[in-house]
C-alpha cells in the first residue's frame, strides 16, 4: 500500500535538494503510514508534521530528510536518538543499517513504540528514561539525533559523542529553533554549523526544558 505516494514523497524531496542516497531509499522502503494512527494515514505521504498523541508528533518528512543528511549516516553507525515518538525515525536509521538505540521519556509513548517495533520486526535497542543525559553505557556514538527541541546542547551527549562524530539538534525557545549540526573535532572542540527556523515538540529534561 501507499507505494506510489512513497516514490513521490521521495521524488519532492529530491527537489528540496535532499540527495544523501542511502536515506533516499530507505524513504522508500519504510512504511510511514505504520507510524500514523488509523485516522492519520492518508495523510502518512503530506510533507507535514503528524500527531501521534500523547500531545507528541511525528517531524514532517522533509525535517527528518533534513536531520538525517546533516548526521552522514553509514553503514554499520552507532546512532543514538533522543526522543523515540512513533518510531519512525528510528526506523529509517535501522532501514539504512545503523545500529540504533533510542530514549523515550514518556511510558505510553515507549510502550507503544515498543510493540510496534516488535511487530514489524525493527531492531532497535529502546530504553525509556531522561534523553538529556545520553545512554552512557553505549557511548560513544558515532551520531546522536535530537527530535525535540532544546534550551541548549546538553553537556552529557556532547560527551557521548565519538571523536569525528556528528550531532543534530534543535536548540532554540519554546516556538522556534535552529537546527544545529555538531561535529566533535577533538575532546571538548566542535564544529557547529546552523540550519534555522523550525519548529519541534519540547525536550524535556535535567539538561533540557524543566518539567
Ligand atoms: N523521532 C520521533 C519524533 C518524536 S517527537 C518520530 O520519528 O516520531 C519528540 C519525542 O521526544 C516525544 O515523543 C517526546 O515524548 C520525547 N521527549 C521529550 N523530551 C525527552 C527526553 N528528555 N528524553 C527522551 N525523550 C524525550
Amino acid at each position: 500500500m501507499y507505494k506510489q505516494q512513497r516514490y513521490e514523497l521521495v521524488e519532492s524531496l529530491r527537489l528540496k535538494g535532499i540527495s544523501d542516497e542511502l536515506l533516499l531509499q530507505a524513504m522508500i522502503k519504510v512504511e510511514r503510514e505504520k507510524f500514523v494512527s488509523a485516522i492519520m494515514k492518508p495523510n502518512a505521504y503530506k510533507d507535514i508534521a503528524l500527531p501521534i498523541g500523547y500531545g507528541q508528533t511525528i517531524s514532517q518528512p522533509f525535517t527528518i530528510a533534513i536531520m538525517t543528511e546533516a548526521l552522514q549516516i553509514k553503514k554499520g553507525d552507532k546512532v543514538l536518538e533522543i526522543g523515540t515518538g512513533s518510531g519512525y525515525q528510528a526506523a529509517l536509521l535501522y532501514q539504512m543499517s545503523a545500529k540504533v538505540y533510542s530514549i523515550e521519556r514518556h511510558i505510553d509513548v515507549y510502550n507503544e513504540v515498543l510493540k510496534k517495533f516488535e511487530k514489524l520486526g525493527i531492531r532497535v535497542h529502546c530504553k525509556c528514561g531522561d534523553g538529556t543525559l545520553g545512554w552512557d553505557q553505549y557511548s560513544p556514538f558515532d551520531k546522536i539525533i535530537v527530535t525535540a527541541g532544546s534550551p541548549s546542547v546538553p553537556e552529557s551527549l556532547k560527551k557521548q559523542l565519538a571523536i569525528n562524530g556528528r550531532m543534530v539538534i534543535p536548540v532554540g525557545n519554546m516556538s522556534s529553533q535552529t537546527l544545529k549540526v555538531l561535529t566533535k573535532t577533538a575532546p571538548e572542540e566542535f564544529e557547529i554549523e546552523d540550519i534555522p527556523q523550525f519548529a519541534f515538540v519540547p525536550l524535556i529534561g535535567r539538561e533540557g526544558w524543566k518539567e
